[in-house]
């Protein structure tokens, strides 16, 4: 069997302005793409209205556009997707994988938030919908820079919620028929998300899809040593100064500033960048910022 070609993606969520822990997991996916000589894709994940921010998905593609980034094919955006997140939703619960759950957050709250079985004390106007995780669903993958990664979805996460009781699509649905209809051969995201890849492997299985490599980049943290995030719209990029953003990305990448020296704008840092990026100097542990001076 001959393998796909490469197809990398970048999938930022509209919850604010894109901040430097994006544009380090946008720059990252987009070398990693080139250096196999790969396509990039921009995915607009707008699934859960109630964080979506007015006004952000086009301050991120404008941002991603100053900065030199551009999708290799048409910018897919999930709100536009329903039915083939439904369709995938029908097939699981056809075949029993997903069911209707009542149960609310605080009905789970003695279970540690775990859901194994229902507890709900009443019935809610509209279920969520979950995958049933049975007992010795342990996933392991090998993750790009982080080595093997295992996770017992059933004792750690629990049958998870595909549908929120709210009617939206949950995120893991969303990205894992996206990754498949996209044929996404490579994840590069940042390390936050670690933690859901089990469950969109195990989802994957379910619905009979490709699972595709995986790596998580490590995350920039602030002073306080939280991640950075768009929500707190921490430091914006700043579209009219792109270079210095692009060569700080760059450095934080674990790649060397003086390849990128003398280059005058965006096209000409990125073909800098391409040329001269080692996937081997990727850093492993999460970036601190430097202590501010005084
Ligand atoms: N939409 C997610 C975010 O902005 C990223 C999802 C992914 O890359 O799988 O954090």
């Amino acid at each position: 069997m001959s393998t796909p070609p490469y197809r990398g993606r970048f999938a930022p969520s509209p919850t604010g302005p894109l901040h430097p822990g994006s544009l380090l997991a946008a720059l990252g996916s987009w070398l990693l793409a080139r250096h196999a000589g790969g396509q990039w894709l921009v995915r607009v994940e707008d699934v859960d209205p109630p964080r979506t921010v007015a006004g952000a998905i086009d301050q991120q593609l404008a941002t991603l556009a100053a900065m030199g980034l551009a999708s290799d094919g048409p910018v897919v955006h999930q709100s536009r997707r329903d039915g083939l997140y439904q369709r995938a939703l029908d097939r699981l619960l056809a075949t029993g994988q997903a069911f209707a759950c009542h149960c609310s957050r605080r009905d789970l709250a003695t279970q540690h938030g775990i859901h194994h079985h229902c507890v709900a004390r009443s019935e809610r106007a509209q279920p969520a919908i979950r995958l049933r995780v049975p007992p010795g669903s342990t996933v392991a993958f090998e993750d790009g820079l982080r080595g093997r990664i295992a996770q017992d979805v059933h004792a750690e996460v629990g049958d998870f919620v595909l549908r929120r009781a709210d009617g939206f699509w949950a995120y893991q649905l969303a990205v894992v028929v996206d990754d498949g209809q996209q044929r996404i051969t490579d994840v590069v995201r940042g390390a936050d998300l670690l933690d859901s890849t089990p469950r969109q492997i195990l989802l994957q299985r379910a619905l009979g899809l490709p699972t595709p490599a995986y790596l998580h980049l490590p995350l920039l943290l602030d002073a306080n040593g939280r991640k950075l995030s768009k929500s707190e719209a921490a430091h914006p990029l700043d579209p009219s100064q792109p270079l210095p953003a692009l060569r700080q990305a760059w450095a934080d990448l674990g790649q060397d500033r003086a390849c990128l020296l003398g280059a005058t704008g965006p096209a000409a840092l990125l073909a800098r960048a391409r040329a001269h990026f080692d996937p081997s100097r990727l850093p492993r542990q999460d970036i601190a910022p430097c202590p501010s001076p005084g």
